[in-house]
């Protein structure tokens, strides 16, 4: 806030000071003329009464001797004082003896000291002879011209005035300038503190007290309004707490200081609004304690809502996973789970929180365990708004609740049961190797040179105790996501080279083993280690180990990919991709891999002979394959046409039911030994 000059405090005083003394000393000095003018109007009197006192004598002699001529000089001598203007001697009622007369003198200022002293004024005296007689002989009369007295009180007045004028002036600019001293400089400066004031903390930036100000009325200003400021804080700060915690009461829940429902509906907006501009799966979990009316009854509701407490505590140990997390009264609480892509996401969250249930909660000296039963909605599949999705979870738990507790439910049946059942066998896999539910099933692989078998792909089987055989397309996928893949990797890669070694003992000796790796295998650091050694343990030939990796997998980070399958090559063993075509396929990263041989994924092999796309893909790929120096190998042979045209496009080698199904080792070594008997009749 800058303040404009000419309305300072201190130019107004200026202005006012300057005003007042001018009017004043106008006044003063007019007195002071008039007082003046009187005084010039004595003089005249006085000089008219002092020169008729010097001429008087003279003037009675000539009279009295009736001598003209001495009358003349008398009158003469009364001309030399150039104020007298006119001059006679006689007796008034006879001719008067002498007398002269001289014009006024001109003056400038005439027109003005006439008004005050008259033009021109006359004085007589009587002339009288000696006593005792004193007889009367006639007057001595004179007049008096005023201009000389005129111009001199004129050149006084002047000063006066001037002067009086000039004394107003400087006392005026003298009160000016302490007026500014005092009052004015000390209060910009405390408005240049006022104005750096924070209305939000007003009492962070005091107002500093001036110096010399201490202990008058300004010192005592600043300390009240430095007060003043304190206390506005105070205040301020008060109210900020009252709000807040209004605030809180109304988004919070009282107990677990968790968001309340509203709250909840908020922040649950918000998250759909993102999702479904970002197309991205919400899951909303709805959690119910499964008797928490029990544990009310059978301990206290203090004990209640201490186990409400450490339950939140609980919930929030999750809070990295989710968007949002609320009570939504009693003992429901919901969980957000914002951005998923799978169902089985959220499913895996529901577990670990029932999981996390199962700990006992130690209470003072009370040990308690609590089970819940949590439903569970998906955006978008189950509902669009938040009120939808929140209260379909609500009665989805509440249904399950009537069916049998501690456990989850999807409101979707068929989600649900998908997800109980990928769970299941997520847990039965983790147990299936020690278990030694796996068994390994081997496919011949046949050279179109001569109709030879010279390779072997290793497929795994997981026989489970419940559900029988479950396809690897089923379990590879969940062995990767829940790490496992690492040991069935290593554990296949054992038995396969295992194998190869006994039919290499068995006289097949050029027999190479194929064996699939997962992505996560082959990011794995000790992979190269793991080939190496299992290569020296069974002292096979390098070049004997073929491992298929898919082209997906290559994909997503193909630097280290290369990386990888180049320390992997280096151990031995050779690599094949997998799938071929069903990828991107482009001619650009396979030059960047290091590959040996390419295998035409089923799908085009199957349909080659009714689909001339998948014919032409078929033999593009051969032709890939070829320039580029690599072994071709088309899967899925299941008809002797098939065969014979990839043999005639010029096919490397080729597998599938047409030579063999996937067989255990045992009946797989017969098909090896009735086909080395035969050589070619090994259909
Ligand atoms: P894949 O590597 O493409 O394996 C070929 C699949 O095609 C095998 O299915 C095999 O039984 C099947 N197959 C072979 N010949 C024919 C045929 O002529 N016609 C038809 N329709 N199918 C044929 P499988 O054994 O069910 O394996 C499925 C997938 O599971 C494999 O695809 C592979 O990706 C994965 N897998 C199998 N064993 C392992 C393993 O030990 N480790 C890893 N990481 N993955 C494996
Ligand atoms: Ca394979
Ligand atoms: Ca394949």
């Amino acid at each position: 806030m800058k303040l404009e000059l000419k309305n300072s405090l201190s130019v107004k005083l200026l202005r006012v000071v300057l005003l007042s003394a001018l009017i004043v000393g106008m006044v003063l000095s007019c007195a002071q003329i008039v007082f003046d003018a009187y005084k010039t109007n004595r003089a005249v009197a006085s000089d008219a009464q002092r020169i008729l006192d010097m001429f008087r004598d003279p003037s009675t002699q000539a009279v009295y001797s009736l001598d003209r001529e001495m009358g003349m000089q008398v009158i003469e001598g009364l001309f030399q004082d150039d104020a007298v203007r006119m001059a006679s001697i006689g007796h008034p009622r006879e001719t008067m003896l002498a007398e002269k007369t001289r014009p006024l003198q001109k003056s400038d200022s005439r027109w003005l000291t006439d008004l005050i002293l008259g033009k021109e004024r006359t004085f007589t005296t009587q002339l009288v002879g000696r006593g005792p007689y004193s007889e009367y002989y006639g007057d001595l009369s004179i007049t008096l011209d005023t201009a000389t007295y005129g111009q001199s009180f004129i050149v006084n007045s002047g000063i006066i005035f001037i002067s009086g004028m000039l004394r107003a002036l400087a006392m005026g600019l003298v009160l000016y300038l302490v007026y500014h001293w005092l009052l004015t400089k000390p209060l910009s400066r405390i408005i240049e503190h006022l104005t750096e004031i924070n209305p939000d903390r007003p009492s962070e930036h005091k107002i500093p007290q001036l110096k010399g100000h201490e202990r008058n009325e300004l010192g005592l200003w600043i300390n009240t309004a430095n007060q003043l400021l304190e206390s506005i804080e105070r205040n301020t700060h008060l109210r900020h707490e009252a709000e807040n915690s209004l605030l809180r009461m109304a988004q919070y829940d009282f107990l677990t200081g968790l968001p309340n429902r509203q709250q909840l509906q908020q922040q649950l907006d918000k998250i759909l609004v993102d999702a479904g501009r970002l197309q991205r799966r919400v899951a909303v979990l709805c959690v119910g304690l499964d008797d928490f009316k029990g544990i009310n009854e059978q301990f206290s509701y203090q004990t209640g809502d201490q186990l409400l407490l450490a339950l939140a505590d609980r919930l929030r140990a999750h809070s990295g996973r989710l968007g949002a997390l609320a009570r939504l009264g009693g003992d429901q609480f919901a969980l957000v789970q914002a951005d998923i892509e799978q169902p089985y996401e959220a499913a895996e969250l529901a577990q670990s929180i029932l999981d996390d249930l199962e700990a006992q909660f130690a209470l003072d000296d009370q040990k308690i365990r609590l089970r819940a039963t949590i439903g569970i909605t998906l955006f978008p599949e189950d509902g669009d708004s938040t009120e939808k999705l929140l209260q379909k979870a609500e009665q989805t738990m509440t249904l399950a609740k009537a069916r049998s507790r501690n456990r989850y439910q999807f409101y979707i049946a068929s989600v649900d049961s998908e997800m109980r059942r990928r769970r299941e066998l997520e847990k039965d896999l983790r147990e299936a190797l020690a278990r030694e539910q796996f068994t390994l099933v081997y496919q011949p692989q046949i050279s179109y040179r001569d109709l030879r078998v010279v390779g072997i792909e290793a497929l795994i089987r997981w026989h489970h105790p419940e559900h029988g055989l479950v396809p690897p397309d089923l379990f590879i996928p969940l062995a990767e996501q829940n790490g496992t893949i690492i040991a069935i990797g290593e554990w296949v890669l054992d038995q396969a080279c295992k194998q190869l070694r006994e039919w290499h003992d068995q006289g097949f000796a050029d027999l190479r083993m194929a064996v699939n790796l997962s992505t996560v295998q082959l990011h794995h650091a000790e992979l190269p280690r793991v080939v190496n050694n299992l290569l020296q343990m069974y002292r096979l030939p390098p070049r004997s180990l073929e491992l298929e990796v898919t082209e997906t997998g290559l994909m997503e980070d193909i630097t280290t990919a290369a990386q990888h399958l180049l320390s992997l090559r280096r151990s031995g063993a050779l690599i094949a991709i997998d799938d071929f075509g069903t990828g991107y396929s482009s001619l650009s990263y396979l030059k960047s891999l290091p590959l040996d041989k390419i295998k035409i994924d089923k799908s085009f092999v199957q349909d080659l002979l009714d689909d001339e796309d998948d014919a032409t893909i078929v033999r593009a790929i051969i032709q890939l394959g070829k320039s580029l120096g690599m072994q071709v190998i088309a899967e899925g042979v299941e008809t002797v046409e098939q065969e014979a045209y990839i043999i005639a496009e010029g096919c490397h080698e080729g597998q599938g039911y047409y030579y063999s199904k996937p067989l255990p080792a045992r009946e797989l070594g017969v098909y090896l030994k009735q086909a080395e008997r035969s050589k070619v009749s090994i259909i």
